[in-house]
């Protein structure tokens, strides 16, 4: 474990301004705040600060957008080439834009490029690809009629996105929105607006016409909350922690019944049988645990080993453990940078505090890494049972949950004990067991012998509570169209 940051970042600070209408303008209250470098602590630069008014003037834009100009005349085919020529403008400046990445989220600068930069741009030219391929049905109806439906966007759309990916939750929103022609007004999370507006500079260098893409900086109580209860925003999208999911609807089901996804948070169990490729399983475990500092809302974080492997997988897990490399995220070197901000490194440590209270063995870490910015040790617990704090809850955070268990009969039961389903993990070489316990899990997503296998491609959401939808893939798509059915009496 290494720690060496450096102040130098010599990181290119953009617009910090609301962008409403192509144009980039201050709040109406002209108020701003701080967004942190989480490696130092220190203040990166300030940012205008939206509230309900400019939630009203970004969706006067959206709406107007909406309805006249360009837009909805705009052929679907020529959407898809605005994607495409967004999507190669971020793959020019994707060094840019994970340098930004990093500087404000405090995300390793390779996992920056190699992870977010990639599978954002991917993202984009994915939906790119699909704009012209959303239609309707012929439907066969009884009597002298011709039927036909239209998949037409949904109209104007909130997006509210989380500090954990922003370049790659902003892709998952904007990809298929812009897709399927709707317009939109998005939130990003307090911690981390640089990234964002550096891809609104781009779309408006793509050629998207003012109003469709409407990007606010602010905080979720004042400006989120004014997206999810506004009365002329046809559907929110929320990314984010179970509890904000739950105000969302509230909000919806107050206002205008607006359309609601939500992607949220995660316990997620990951599976190891003592028939697994040993290594493999350790390492992809470790990386489906530790990746983003923890910041996942699909991490592996209820980690169910059986009994026969048990201590020779929690020895090798805690050596690798101690070997992940924490320090500055620009360092090349690097696997583990800062937690995003002061309020997440102090909730991990109290988890990390609770699972000491109760009773679990801590085998390493359980400590700030360095005096300054928001280290934390990769931590390992062993000897979790499944009533702990740490075993119930999303910690968000560096910290591993080990759980023993005998046989497959008593597992599913345990792993499915929880109010969240949003994804798991199952490391054996047995097909007939990994394909039963993948169908008998309660989650959005299984991985079978490996962890965090993502692609534009494959739809992820959540059973339970960890969400309502599906984002990506062709499922993705049908939560931006309302379909319409259109009857002629022959
Ligand atoms: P959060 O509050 O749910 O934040 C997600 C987004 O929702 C942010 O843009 C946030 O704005 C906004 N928001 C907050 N309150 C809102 C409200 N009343 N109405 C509308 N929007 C609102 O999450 P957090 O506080 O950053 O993190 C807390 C925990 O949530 C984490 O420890 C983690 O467990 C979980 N989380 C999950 C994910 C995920 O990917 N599923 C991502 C992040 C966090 P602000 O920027 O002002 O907060
Ligand atoms: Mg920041």
């Amino acid at each position: 474990m290494v720690v060496a940051t450096r102040p130098e970042q010599q990181v290119k600070i953009g617009q910090t301004q609301l962008l409403i209408n192509n144009e980039w303008v201050e709040s109406e209250s002209g108020k701003r705040f701080e967004t942190i470098n989480p490696a130092t602590g220190e203040v990166i630069c300030d940012v205008a600060e939206a509230d309900a008014p400019d939630v009203d003037k970004a969706v006067s834009a959206a709406r107007k957008a909406f309805t006249s100009g360009e837009w909805p005349k705009m052929s679907a085919t020529k959407r898809g080439e605005l994607l495409y020529k967004l999507a190669d403008l971020m793959e020019e400046n994707k060094e840019e834009l994970a340098r930004l990445e990093t500087l404000d989220n405090g995300k390793p600068l390779k996992d920056s490029l190699n992870a977010d930069l990639r599978l954002s741009i991917a993202c984009y030219r994915y939906y790119a690809g699909w704009a012209d391929k959303v239609q309707g049905k012929t439907i066969p109806i009884n009597g002298p009629y011709f039927c036909y439906t239209r998949h037409e966007p949904v109209g104007v759309v909130g997006q509210i996105i989380p500090w954990n990916f922003p370049l790659l939750m902003q892709a998952w929103k904007l990809g298929p929105a812009l897709a399927t022609g709707n317009t939109l007004v998005m939130k990003t999370a307090e911690q981390t607006p640089l990234s964002a507006f550096r891809v609104g500079e781009l779309a408006m260098e793509a050629g998207f016409p003012p109003g469709v893409i409407n990007i606010l900086s602010g905080y979720g109580q004042t400006a989120g909350a004014a997206i999810s209860h506004h009365h002329d925003i046809d559907k929110v999208a929320f990314t984010g922690s179970t509890e904000v999911g739950h105000l969302i609807m509230e909000a919806s089901a107050k206002s205008n019944l607006k359309r609601v996804t939500l992607e949220l948070g995660g316990k997620s169990p990951n599976i190891v049988f003592a028939d697994a490729n040993m290594d493999a399983a350790i390492e992809g475990s470790h990386n489906g645990l530790f990746f983003n500092q923890g910041q996942c809302c699909n991490a592996g974080s209820r980690l169910f080993v059986e009994e026969k492997c048990y201590d020779e997988f929690v020895e090798k897990s805690v050596a690798r453990a101690k070997q992940r490399m924490v320090g500055d995220p620009f360092s090349s070197d690097v696997e583990q940078g800062p937690q995003v901000d002061e309020e997440q490194f102090n909730k991990v440590m109290s988890y990390i505090e609770s699972g000491q209270k109760d009773g679990a063995q801590m085998l390493c870490g359980g400590a700030r890494v360095g005096d300054r910015g928001y280290f934390i040790a990769p931590t390992v617990f062993a000897d979790v049972q499944d009533g702990m704090k740490i075993a119930q809850e999303e910690i968000f955070g560096p910290v591993m949950s080990i759980i023993k268990f005998k046989d497959i009969d008593e597992l599913v039961e345990r792993a499915n004990n929880t109010m969240y389903g949003l994804a798991a993990g199952v490391w054996t070489q047995d097909i007939t067991k990994a394909h039963a316990v993948a169908h008998s899990v309660r989650a959005g997503t299984v991985w079978i012998n490996c962890y965090h296998a993502f692609d534009a491609a494959a739809p992820f959401g959540g059973f339970k509570q960890s969400g309502i939808g599906r984002e990506l893939g062709e499922y993705g798509l049908q939560q931006y169209t309302e379909v319409k059915t259109v009857t002629v009496k022959m």
